[in-house]
């Protein structure tokens, strides 16, 4: 008898000699089974290390094979090296990626026709709920404020304590209007908030595949989940990590939970958030996702990366802060309103 998982020539030339006609042709067909099999499993062996080899000539120039990349908003420092990590990634695939992203005008956009989008916060500051001497003050703050946020001479550091100052002011302003939770879904429907175009495809896909997507945001939590549930987004696959508010019994505002996040404390979000990263200690891969300097940090904290790529939104004052944002940034999108890029890699890895 020829044992199984073997065969071969030498298998059947042994079961030649026996006398039984009937037994020797049994024997001979049984061993040519084996050796069918054998060959069909030497086939795929091979067929299995082709493949493998083709997944590591996966590596795409940029150009020529993601054509995203050939956008007048793209700009690359250093397309070698983004290269490299999203070979990277795409080598480790689905099973080793996860997506940190900011969402004001990262995942919604900055602009539409020309006209600006608001963030979380502006979707409030410009809602009816808000007496208009209340808007004028949060109006004042803004102008104030996001000059410092976007001054291309300040230092991050020099940054961080207005920002404390803007958010504990606006947010001070808001408590006093007495909001109501149940408006909420009314306002964000009637607002001009918009997500990035490509949004459903990157938000699909990576729900499809079940990658974790942490959205952290330094805007108002509330509102942000608002968003993503009426663009039918908010997959069980997305984390969102921002500034909640606090309501009291009958759902006015009376503050807001936990830590402020602002945008330029994000550093240490992944230690604020251990049981999350903790899980995800397999998943060494990162796509980051932003728009401020800020955002670069968000994954500072985030123990086992292998590969991490850094996509950043340039949305505003480009001529000052283009060359700092290549700088820092792996891809700098420049007023790019779509997800295409992002998409476009993610099409390659999953
Ligand atoms: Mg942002």
């Amino acid at each position: 008898m020829c044992p199984a998982g073997r065969g071969g020539a030498g298998a059947v030339h042994l079961h030649r000699q026996e006398a039984d006609g009937q037994e020797d042709e049994d024997h001979r067909d049984a061993c040519m089974q084996a050796l069918r099999l054998w060959t069909l499993f030497a086939t795929c062996a091979v067929a299995v290390g082709q493949n493998q080899g083709q997944k590591n000539q996966e590596c795409p120039k940029l150009n020529a094979q993601m054509p995203e990349f050939q956008k007048k908003t793209v700009h690359i420092k250093d397309p070698g090296r983004v290269e490299e990590i999203i070979c990277g990634l795409i080598k480790g695939g689905a099973a080793k990626l996860q997506i940190i992203t900011d969402f004001d005008m990262t995942l919604s956009r900055f602009s539409y026709n020309g006209k600006r989008c608001p963030t979380c916060h502006n979707i409030i500051d410009n809602c009816k709920l808000i007496t208009e001497e209340c808007r004028k003050k949060l109006l004042q703050l803004k102008e104030t404020y996001y000059a410092i946020e976007i001054d291309p001479n300040l230092s991050i550091e020099e940054k961080y304590p207005y920002m404390v100052e803007w958010y504990n002011k606006s947010h001070t302003l808001l408590i006093e209007q007495g909001l109501q939770k149940d408006k909420f879904a009314a306002i964000v429907r009637e607002s001009d908030v918009m997500l990035k175009e490509g949004y459903e495809n990157f938000f699909d896909k990576l729900n499809e595949h079940n990658i974790p997507v942490f959205i952290f945001s330094a805007g108002i939590g509330d509102i942000l989940e608002e968003v993503i549930h009426q663009a039918g987004v908010y997959h069980s696959n997305v984390k969102v990590v921002s500034n909640f508010m606090d309501f009291d019994e009958n759902g006015v505002l009376k503050g807001f939970k936990g830590e402020l996040i602002h945008v330029y404390n994000k550093h240490d979000g992944a230690l604020k958030n251990t049981e999350y990263f903790k899980q995800l200690k397999d998943n060494s891969n990162i796509i980051l996702l932003g728009d401020s300097q800020g955002d670069l940090s968000m994954a500072d904290g985030v123990a086992n990366v292998e590969h991490i790529l850094k996509i950043g939104y340039l949305n505003d004052k480009v001529d000052e802060l283009l060359e700092k944002y290549m700088d820092s940034y792996d891809i700098v999108l420049v007023k790019d309103e779509s997800l295409d890029v992002a998409n476009s890699i993610l099409q390659k890895i999953l």
